[in-house]
């Protein structure tokens, strides 16, 4: 029985020490290079004219039962679909934690959608539009270098999408985190666990054109409070899946925030959606100046440049100019209509010749560094000396290292 409990001891040990050596010692590392902010000739505007009859809501992020209850999931695929299809919500996904479901894969509006990470400060991915599951992760407070080895490796499947799930939650990613990293396409600005604005700004500020997203990031399909409160308004005139992904793509989704009403009805809330109005026209550069211009008058407005400063406050607004002079990078808009809810729109930003794809800027601005072979053989070295001392008094076969077996018949 002893032995059992000896070597049960040694396994958990070990299993420890393989956990902390691979996050901390074996894991890659990374030169990250800066990027500049946003600067050129070019600009990136993903509201030049719009229609809002081609804008139709969507959800990335709900989970359903899975594992018999172990995965903080409550209702079935099924009723989280049917129930924001119900809602009027052209895209709807389940988005389990390490697990694609393909409840509803002949549907032209589904989108294969997953949470990636299983650690302790929640360091989470929504994977969109994901072809397989990627299982690596950190268990103990990730690094950033790995942060961005998790990245690199979603990344390689390079038709998802990967959005960086409620970073202010735990500081799951941090504001330095959001200077360097790379190798991802969006942020989940809203959730309701988290509001991370000045991560988007921190990223936008150092020249990572990545968009924001917003979910109700749903729980239990039961609980109406738990619907409709945040929501992605994507441009898909035919609610083609094909339309989403482009959509998120290139920016032209707007984020919109809806007023939380506790113990609103079904019926309360598709009525809220349905009357909702986008009211924005377009936004127009000219000459060195931004025009944001609406078809109905917004209640306020607020405009946000580099850093994150309030560069424009307005009420009761119909068109509003800012100056875009060559020097400034991006800017960005945040609306209220007289419904309450408040619509997030993405950058209008800088650039010089073409906008790069993520894996070129990854490779452009992370240098991976060689590992420190020495250090890592003196630790192997090191746990073979301990596997050797613990397991004398285990079995003859370490019978010369006895001193080990004196000392566990003293326990
Ligand atoms: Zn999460
Ligand atoms: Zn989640």
């Amino acid at each position: 029985m002893k032995i059992v409990l000896h070597i049960g001891v040694y396994l958990l040990v070990t299993f420890f020490f393989c956990i902390i050596v691979d996050q901390y010692v074996f894991s890659p590392k990374y030169e990250f290079l800066l990027t500049e902010k946003f600067s050129g000739d070019k600009i990136c505007n993903p509201y030049k004219s719009i229609n809002p009859n081609h804008y139709t809501p969507a959800n990335f992020h709900a989970h359903a039962t899975l594992g018999f209850g172990l995965f903080n999931g409550k209702g079935s695929a099924n009723e989280i679909w049917n129930r924001y299809s119900q809602m009027g919500y052209g895209f709807h996904s389940v988005s389990q934690y390490q697990h694609i479901d393909k409840s509803f894969d002949t549907a032209k509006n589904y989108i294969p959608v997953y949470e990636h990470g299983y650690n302790l400060k929640k360091t989470h991915q929504l994977i969109i539009n994901a072809s397989h599951v990627t299982w690596k992760d950190y268990f103990l407070p990730q690094t950033l270098a790995n942060k961005q080895t998790i990245l690199s490796q979603i990344a390689e499947d390079t038709s998802a999408l990967i959005v960086l799930n409620h970073p202010d939650l735990l500081n799951g990613y941090t504001n330095n985190d959001l200077k360097y990293l790379k190798n991802y396409d969006c942020i989940e600005l809203l959730n309701p666990a988290a509001n991370s604005f000045s991560q988007w700004d921190t990223a936008l500020s150092n020249g990572n054109h990545v968009y924001a997203v917003g979910n109700d990031d749903l729980h239990d399909i039961h609980n109406n409070n738990q619907l409709s409160r945040f929501c992605n308004l994507i441009y898909a005139p035919t609610k083609d899946a094909k339309e989403a992904i482009a959509s998120l793509k290139n920016g032209s989704n707007i984020v919109m925030w809806l007023p939380q009403v506790t113990g609103e009805t079904i019926f309360e809330k598709i009525q809220k959606i349905k009357k909702s109005n986008l009211s924005l026209n377009n936004i127009e550069i000219m000459h060195d100046n931004m025009h944001v211009n609406f078809v109905h008058p917004v209640k306020s407005i607020d405009i946000f440049g580099q850093g994150g400063s309030l560069v424009y406050h307005g009420n009761n607004s119909l068109h509003v100019t800012v100056p875009f002079s060559s020097d400034s990078s991006y800017l960005r808009c945040v609306f209220e209509t007289y419904d309450g809810i408040k619509y997030i729109l993405n950058p209008v930003y800088r650039y010089k010749h073409q906008l790069e794809s993520r894996n070129f800027i990854a490779s452009t601005y992370l240098k991976k560094m060689p590992g420190n072979d020495i250090f890592s053989l003196i630790l192997i070295s090191l746990w073979i000396v301990f596997s050797i001392w613990y397991l004398s008094g285990v079995f003859p076969l370490f019978k010369p290292f006895s001193f080990r077996k004196r000392l566990l018949r003293r326990v």
